[in-house]
């Protein structure tokens, strides 16, 4: 076991889009909000793994979030959601697709920790979540209000190393607006939408799921970071885009606890907070934390 260095940090996004000047500072408040529960269980020697999916859980009760509550509909007016959370000590995995009726998808995700699967999707994740006895999706007018006003989206996300120097991931999304019924984007693909490794580091992406897919962007990040600092690690990775096409946004800390985030979005509304730091900063561009990346 790793002696605690006291040393933690976390990152959370709300989505990589271009967001209206009327709701970035909501959007920027969330984030502040889910770094600041985080922070409190890093900083009481709380697991990655669970700052991860405080933040998280968080998020996906936040209305101005395309997750949980506030999650957009697909084509047919339903709405279906995909999570995931990665442990980077042990590489378990947990993720679920185009699941409905559940508060907290990245609850359910987190308990296929225990599971051999890695992956379950549509009825079966349903029927996972029911067996745990997960809480139903809350109703209300978010998800209508959000599926006008998305245009690509605000999947949310955390990338958290704690101060035994292990690593956990976690995203949840709604998807894209209007989206195919049963389409999976990147959010639980291992190494497109997130990945987690104690040896490297954690990394969570949102935008064009299709687009982040298909250029492995989580693992093209980490393969840059024994080289790279986090930032041009990011930086490196998003170049893949200029091939695909789609749009991104990453969040990435590497293995010594340094903190990246980048995008090629207009906007990307993240939080990053670290025992070095006061308290959490918030923003809606990266170059408005440059202070604190790296
Ligand atoms: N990446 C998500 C998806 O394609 C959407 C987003 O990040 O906004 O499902």
């Amino acid at each position: 076991m790793p002696l605690p260095d006291n040393r933690w940090s976390v990152i959370v996004h709300g989505g990589a889009r271009s967001i209206p000047e009327r709701q970035r500072r909501d959007c920027a408040d969330g984030c502040f909000e889910a770094a600041a529960v985080a922070a409190t269980i890093l900083s009481c020697g709380g697991s990655a793994l669970d700052a991860v999916e405080g933040a998280t859980r968080i998020l996906e009760n936040a209305p101005q979030f395309n997750a949980g509550y506030g999650s957009v509909a697909n084509a047919d007016g339903d709405i279906e959601m995909d999570a995931a959370i990665m442990d980077g000590e042990t590489l378990a995995l947990g993720g679920v697709g185009a699941i409905r009726n559940v508060r907290h998808p990245v609850m359910v995700a987190r308990a296929l920790l225990a599971e051999r699967p890695t992956l379950l999707v549509g009825e079966g994740a349903n029927r996972f979540a029911e067996q745990l006895g997960a809480e139903p999706a809350l109703t209300g007018p978010a998800a209508v209000l959000s599926a006008h006003e998305c245009g690509v989206g605000d999947t949310v996300g955390c990338v958290a190393r704690d101060r035994l120097g292990h690593f956990a991931a976690a995203g949840s999304t709604g998807g894209i607006a209007g989206k195919m019924v049963g389409r999976v984007g990147d959010t639980p693909l291992p190494g497109c939408g997130l990945y987690a490794d104690d040896e490297c580091g954690a990394v969570a992406l949102s935008g064009d799921g299709e687009s982040i897919a298909r250029g492995m962007l989580a693992a093209e990040t980490l393969r840059g970071v024994p080289m790279l600092m986090p930032g041009a690690a990011i930086a490196a990775a998003l170049r893949r885009l200029d091939r695909i096409g789609g749009q991104a946004g990453a969040i990435l800390i590497d293995r010594e606890g340094r903190m990246g985030i980048g995008h090629n979005t207009a906007q990307f509304s993240v939080a990053v907070a670290a025992n070095w730091m006061s308290g959490p900063q918030a923003a809606t561009h990266a170059s408005e934390l440059k202070e604190w990346l790296n």
